[in-house]
């Protein structure tokens, strides 16, 4: 039985999402986080249409994979730490959270192994946050030339979290900063770089940040409610 609440919520996003989308001229990836959210209701919300979802913990990725209806994409968003990589590689059809030129290493090297090619998104720190992971803006030109050297990975995009805001104007000066970035890397395929993704905006901003340039939002708490840590 799929609860109402769950029917509103992913109806009413959805419908933000199409007209902001509309407003970008963008198409754009309605990936829900499901970080908490127990495989009934995950599958509840397939059932209604979704088709991309992205774990944050290897762990809970794991555990809760083979109950999750094969119907839906699944992305890993969270922190990945080097040892977990041959946990992900080969389940998850892109990893939006390489912050290190080290981790995209491991990443190729057991793709390699596999015999695959691994989607990955290169996760920026565009609020210069010590407490977050993610390469520093500046120092993106440089490590997607390293990065993108080696085999068994594919460059698809980038990936940010920006700063808690209390204002939209500021959020949006991330995002959009974002935008550049991405659009630069892009529209010259530097370092013969073919990136399509640009993965930011969360509950709280989604809409900002598809106005902005987005096109896959990240949306955990506005569709399933609040977590309980
Ligand atoms: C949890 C999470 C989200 C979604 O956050 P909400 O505010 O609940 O929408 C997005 N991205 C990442 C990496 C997350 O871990």
């Amino acid at each position: 039985m799929t609860e109402n609440w769950l029917i509103d919520n992913y109806k009413r996003i959805s419908e933000n999402i199409n007209i902001a989308a509309e407003k970008a001229g963008n198409e754009v990836t309605f990936l829900a986080a499901t970080k908490t959210v127990p495989p009934e209701i995950i599958n509840n919300a397939i059932d209604l249409g979704l088709r991309y979802i992205g774990e944050n913990r290897v762990q809970e990725f794991l555990s809760k994979n083979d109950k999750i209806n094969p119907a839906a994409h699944r992305h890993f968003i969270g922190h990945l730490q080097t040892n977990k990589v041959k946990d992900i590689v080969g389940k998850a059809e892109l990893i939006h959270s390489v912050d290190s030129v080290h981790l995209a290493k491991e990443i190729s090297k057991k793709s390699k192994n596999l015999n695959i090619v691994t989607n990955i998104l290169l996760e920026v720190n565009i609020g210069k946050e010590e407490s977050k992971s993610g390469i520093a803006e500046e120092e993106v030109y440089k490590k997607l030339e390293e990065i993108i050297k080696f085999d068994g990975i594919n460059v698809k995009g980038l990936m940010t979290i920006p700063p808690i805001c209390s204002e939209k104007a500021e959020i949006r000066k991330y995002f959009s900063k974002m935008y550049k970035l991405f659009i630069e890397i892009k529209n010259n395929k530097l370092y013969n770089s073919n990136m399509v993704y640009l993965s930011m905006g969360m509950s709280g901003d989604y809409i900002e940040a598809i106005e902005e340039g987005a096109n896959i939002v990240r949306i955990g708490t506005a569709l399933f409610g609040k977590r309980n840590y």
